[in-house]
């Protein structure tokens, strides 16, 4: 009898775990976990001309940074993942001989658009040099601009920074940290920014390995991904849907031996 019960539930268990990875929709065959794309966190939300944060967008999860800076922006935010990562990639990029500073972080709508007139005042036109108002990566408190200490000293920013050891180990290992180069050489038509070596956005750690090896700008993952859910709910997925069932923890399978050697089944949630 109880070797039957066992039967059964094995059974049962079995088919709820063929079932728990379709729920009966298309396979979810993106590269990323659909909870990835979910994006409850903000980490690959796309900040550009087009894709504009309002004036009032300010992240919910600010830390004052506690990682090598130059002295202006003490005081200065970025986001808790962003800070910790920060600190964690400094820490190995120093190990390598890279002493990394952080030389512009979190910047609110207020102070963009301050910086924005001021240099529409100073240049008579939008030279594309500072973002528009709502456009700036650094809105989200994910974008960081990263120099070693020759390049704190100048006054500006140019891409020949990418030349420096530094630029060229953040452009090697940042991904491992969660970041992307957010404005690489080769995209500027589609990011209608210049090269910026220097301009690391975290994305978190798998979204940045894999936007990192595929060599894609944030502009193109996200449509790719947009059109991954948009095709596969086509074929009859259910984005939500498939996010809620996956949020319910499967029934752990215990199966051990009674003492009269015969298999039990046992179920916890
Ligand atoms: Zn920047």
């Amino acid at each position: 009898m109880k070797r039957l019960l066992s039967l059964i539930l094995t059974a049962w268990l079995l088919s709820g775990v063929c079932l728990a990875e379709n729920y009966g929709m298309p396979a979810w065959e993106y590269p990323l976990e659909p909870e990835i794309l979910e994006n409850k966190a903000g980490y690959i939300t796309l900040v550009n001309r087009d894709h504009l944060l309002g004036s009032d967008y300010e992240p919910y999860d600010l830390e004052v940074i506690n990682a090598r800076a130059i002295p202006d922006i003490k005081g200065d935010m970025l986001r808790k993942a962003a800070l910790q990562a920060v600190r964690e990639m400094f820490a190995a990029a120093e190990a390598d001989g890279c002493v990394l500073y952080l030389k512009s972080v979190y910047r609110a709508y207020s102070t963009q658009k301050y910086m924005y007139n001021r240099r529409l005042e100073n240049v008579g036109r939008d030279d594309g040099v500072v973002a528009y108002p709502g456009s700036s990566d650094h809105q989200t408190g994910l974008g960081a601009d990263i120099l070693n200490l020759e390049w704190t000293k100048k006054s500006g920013m140019t891409p020949a920074f990418g030349n420096t050891a530094e630029a060229q180990w953040m452009e090697a290992h940042c991904a491992e940290y969660g970041f992307i180069i957010r404005y690489m050489e080769d995209k500027e038509e589609i990011t209608g920014i210049i090269y910026e070596p220097w301009h690391l956005r975290y994305v978190g750690v798998e979204a940045a390995a894999y936007i990192m090896e595929n060599h894609l700008s944030l502009e193109e993952f996200d449509e790719e991904w947009h059109a991954y859910i948009a095709d596969w709910e086509a074929r009859g997925g259910d984005f939500k849907e498939l996010l809620r069932l996956r949020a319910i923890p499967d029934p752990a399978e215990v199966l051990y031996l009674t003492e009269e050697g015969e298999e039990e089944v046992s179920l916890f949630h």
